[in-house]
């Protein structure tokens, strides 16, 4: 560890006072404290938002639901809304890291986590993500686990988060508020493609909080679950995963939403299978055919070819699982 100062502030202002003064927000801290021991992260001044009020879940008059950004992994998991309407959110959620670990982490904290590349974790390894300008070491290294979705030449490093994939199938926003006052993004916009710029992962401004994560009101009934491929049983990151939200009624899927995970620089809608799936009526074959364009425009790297075949058999699971003719 090194020398850094630590502040807690019990109301919003005071977070923004402070993130403004270039403080680093932390609360569950499950990601930020390891990089600090490993000297990945470095911030001077840690500022913990955990007494803030956001802690709560709740629906909108609208129909939305609003998971706070200092919910539990553990406590939005559980919570009756979220198990009810949307169990591909708390899925991907109890698939996540360890019981201790959901404990602590939060759900700002999830979405905002940094990549398990662990050339990114090793300082003596060259990595543009941690230190810009400096070169990849995993794409000519053991890139086993990495990306074949949305890579560039600086970075191909996957975007660890489990509930962002079920948040990006689902066309969640993200809630800000900053010195400026509050905003919302979309959640396909909140996490950045690596780019030339792989160091800058999501689209917030200085001293900007996340309150909240909005799930947008979708249409009922809607089936939906998420599917973890992973070399062991827990504890584990995706090799590949899928988000599943199907709308079927009269026997004709009427909305499709699905993304990937594992396989993506930031979680992976994937818009073609989508569209195959709308105003057809389920079947195994109707399955098959879309998740045949899970992979469209996939680069894989020399150790990850194998990816591709398991990706388009992940979300043809998944879909089949959701949607039935088992
Ligand atoms: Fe760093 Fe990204 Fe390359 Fe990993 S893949 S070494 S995070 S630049």
């Amino acid at each position: 560890m090194y020398p850094f100062s630590f502040t807690k502030v019990s109301d919003t202002q005071g977070a923004l006072n402070a993130g403004r003064r270039g403080g680093r927000y932390i609360a569950g801290g499950t990601t930020l404290v390891d990089l600090m021991r490993e000297t990945v992260e470095r911030p001077e001044t840690l500022v913990d938002i955990s007494a803030l009020p956001l802690h709560e879940v709740t629906v909108t008059e609208g129909g939305a639901l609003r998971i706070g950004a200092l919910v539990r992994m553990a406590e939005a998991a559980a919570h009756p809304s979220v198990r009810l309407t949307y169990p591909v959110v708390s899925q991907a959620l109890e698939l996540s890291a360890s019981p201790q670990l959901r404990n602590m982490a939060t759900i700002g904290g999830n979405i905002m986590q940094r990549t398990r590349c662990a050339y990114f974790r090793d300082v003596s390894a060259a990595c543009n993500k941690r230190e810009p300008g400096s070169g990849c070491a995993a794409r000519e290294g053991v890139n086993r686990t990495h990306a074949i979705l949305g890579t560039s030449e600086s970075c191909v490093a996957t975007h660890p988060s489990d509930v962002a994939v079920a948040f990006a199938a689902l066309e969640a926003s993200v809630r800000l508020l900053g010195p400026d006052g509050a905003r919302t993004v979309a959640f396909a916009d909140f996490l950045l493609r690596p780019g030339s710029t792989p160091n800058r992962e999501q689209a917030l401004r200085k001293g900007e909080l996340i309150t909240a994560v909005e799930i947008p009101a979708h249409p009922r009934p809607l089936r939906s679950g998420y599917l973890k491929v992973r070399d062991r049983q827990s504890y584990e990151f995706a090799l590949t995963s899928a988000a599943v939200a199907l709308h079927i009624r009269g026997g004709v899927i009427r909305e499709a939403k699905v993304a990937a995970g594992g396989v993506g620089t930031v979680p992976w809608k994937l818009p073609a299978v989508e569209q195959h799936l709308i105003g057809e009526r389920p079947s195994k074959v109707l399955w098959a055919e879309a998740a045949e364009k899970a992979a469209d425009g996939a680069h894989p790297l020399q150790h990850n070819g194998f990816k591709v075949e398991l990706l388009k058999r992940t979300v043809e699971r998944q879909l089949r699982t959701v949607g039935g003719t088992k």
